[in-house]
């Protein structure tokens, strides 16, 4: 009878063995395409998700808001190219991972947005379940593509075409839906296992039509004023080595946006960045690569752009092309395959552009530069904008292998101009909507991603969105050194509540706040400097220690301009005149 008994437990042992779960699958699903990194916030129903996935080599970060998580995982898919995955629970977890899948879609970046969530049959019949919401459908609009997988034995495929959506043709955000129950559902291991699709060449090579390329050719070859335009998608691209050499091939002088920034150093004597208005205004032919004529480049149009031109514009999207002005050549294709074809037709004849061009360009990049020189070197107390980031170009300078994160409004604006960047990828800013609160998730992401330092530069309200995360980058012992330009408030600290009433203005915040002790709150470095030579002290001992370190650079309350550069897109308000 005993025997009989341990034959029994024997069998039902195996049986377990040979059991997988909807939890084991999405994992082994994702490590079998190579994602490593999960950015999420565990709870019901994906804590054992979250625990399962550490527990088998993946490394976890867990957040203290879904919005920094996503915003993680966002710049995770940019850096890495594969996309970043951010894990949520149901309703209002999902929500505020949402902001951030809209934010990686806005921003042509890839990442998956893995959210649990009820039961289906409760809530399309809106029975009220916990936390109830049909977040399939609110997610749709704002992503590239959404799926929500019923049967373990479909956890393959979802994951293989979430990766596929995300990678390949423009880069963009992906809803995976995993309802709780899917992740409790057990299936024979082996024919788990079976089901898994290790996805081959995610991101396909568009080749651009051979045509295509010789207009683009044909264009640039009798330009007279060229210029070529560098966007963020040519960063992601990673044909950097394509992208520096058709530059210095043609000569031609070239404007990187904001996160193009050090695909070639912004030292570089053919960058134009010092003499933004007038190659705007002046050039006839402008090449785009990666870049969309959107309101970050005035639409193409009005007087930013000047006199006529035409736009050659290489993108892998073939309807971005006209969307606000007309293209007169469009090379549709990755941008690897596109620039180096453009590469093969640009001969050792390639006459460089007319030296009048260069001159007249080059000349005003001087002047500019020797003026913001001035405004650097100029001995201000308190510091002020300037006087901060003469230091912290001086850092990316000495460092410029480490990431530069950056937000806010004034601190965003001046510090893109001011600090130059030496390497690829590694300026990560507020992105296509200027949108405030990416910075700690940023840098988390991208400590994570690279294993090297980072710097994050914030304004005093930008880091406000994200700022409870200095816990979690002291509980995973990051290698991040946040600054905090701190004017108190938001553009400034000045602001006084028109109606003499107790309550303060709108737009300040408490004056002389303290943000180096929320670092100190959770064991990090805390610098309070009001001088630049302590700013720099502190930042090179963050760098050098590796520490969790904030420090509170204390600025001028009154320095900032309203909406920094983005006075144009306040409406005008009656009561202010
Ligand atoms: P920026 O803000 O720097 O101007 P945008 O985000 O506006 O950059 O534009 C990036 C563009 O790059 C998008 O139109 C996107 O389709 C394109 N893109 C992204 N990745 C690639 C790629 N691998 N090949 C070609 N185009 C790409
Ligand atoms: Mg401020």
């Amino acid at each position: 009878m005993a025997e009989v008994g341990n034959e029994l437990q024997r069998h039902a042992a195996e049986e377990h063995q040979a059991q997988t779960d909807g939890f084991h699958l999405v994992i082994d699903a994702l490590k079998l395409n190579g994602i490593e990194n999960i950015y999420g916030l565990p709870g019901i129903p994906v804590t054992d998700l979250a625990r399962l996935a550490q527990a088998n080599g993946m490394r976890v970060i867990s957040f203290r808001h879904e919005q920094n998580a996503g915003n993680a995982a966002a710049i995770a898919g940019f850096i890495s190219q594969k996309p970043g995955v951010c894990l949520t629970v149901s309703a209002p977890g999902f929500l505020n991972g949402l902001t951030a899948l809209a934010h990686a879609t806005t921003n042509c970046f890839p990442m998956i947005l893995i959210s649990g969530s009820s039961e289906r049959e409760i809530v399309d019949l809106q029975q009220g379940d916990y936390e109830e919401m049909d977040q399939l459908a609110i997610a749709r609009p704002h992503a590239k593509a959404a799926f929500r997988v019923l049967h373990a034995e479909d956890i393959g495929v979802g994951i293989a075409r979430a990766i596929r959506a995300a990678v390949s043709g423009r880069p963009g955000g992906v809803y995976l839906d995993l309802p709780a129950k899917l992740l409790g559902q057990s299936l024979e291991a082996a024919k788990g296992k079976k089901s898994l699709i290790k996805v081959v060449d995610p991101a396909p090579r568009q080749l651009p039509a051979p045509d295509s390329v010789d207009r683009a050719v044909a264009l640039l070859k009798n330009a007279k004023r060229p210029l070529i335009l560098l966007g963020k998608g040519a960063a992601y691209a990673r044909a950097d080595a394509d992208i520096r050499a058709l530059v210095e091939k043609t000569g031609i002088p070239y404007l990187p946006m904001s996160m193009a920034k050090g695909l070639l150093p912004d030292t570089h004597p053919q960058s134009a960045s010092a003499a933004r208005s007038y190659v705007l205004a002046e050039a006839d032919v402008v090449m785009l690569v990666g870049a969309r004529l959107n309101w970050l480049l005035s639409h193409g149009k009005g007087k930013t752009w000047g006199g006529p031109k035409q736009f050659i514009q290489i993108d892998i999207s073939p309807t971005e092309m006209d969307s606000n002005v007309a293209i007169a050549a469009p090379v549709v294709g990755d941008i690897g395959s596109c620039v180096s074809a453009i590469l093969g037709k640009v001969g050792n004849d390639f006459a460089k552009p007319p030296a009048e061009w260069l001159n007249a360009v080059y000349e005003r990049k001087d002047k500019n530069l020797a003026k913001m020189g001035e405004l650097l070197n100029k001995e201000v107390s308190p510091m002020n904008f300037h006087t901060g980031l003469r230091v912290l170009k001086d850092v990316i300078k000495a460092n410029p292998d480490i990431s530069f994160v950056n937000e806010g409004a004034n601190t965003l604006d001046y510090a893109r101009a001011v600090i130059d960047m030496y390497e690829p990828r590694k300026r990560l800013d507020v992105g296509t909507w200027g949108v405030m609160g990416v910075g700690m998730g940023y840098a988390v992401a991208a400590a994570v991603e690279t294993n090297k330092p980072v710097l994050a530069l914030c304004g005093d309200s930008a880091f406000g969105f994200s700022g409870m995360e200095v816990e979690t980058i002291c509980r995973y012992n990051l290698p991040v050194c946040i600054v905090i330009f701190n004017n108190n408030g938001i553009y400034k600290g000045v602001d006084v509540n028109p109606t003499g009433g107790k309550d303060p203005a709108v737009t300040t915040f408490v004056p002389g706040a303290r943000y180096d002790k929320m670092m100190e709150a959770f064991g990090g470095v805390g610098a309070n400097v009001t001088t630049p030579a302590e700013l720099e002290a502190a930042v090179n001992e963050a760098l050098r220690s590796g520490r969790p370190t904030l420090v509170n650079a204390v600025i001028d309350p009154s320095a900032g301009t309203e909406s920094g550069r983005l006075t144009n897109l306040n409406p005008q308000s009656s009561a202010k005149k």
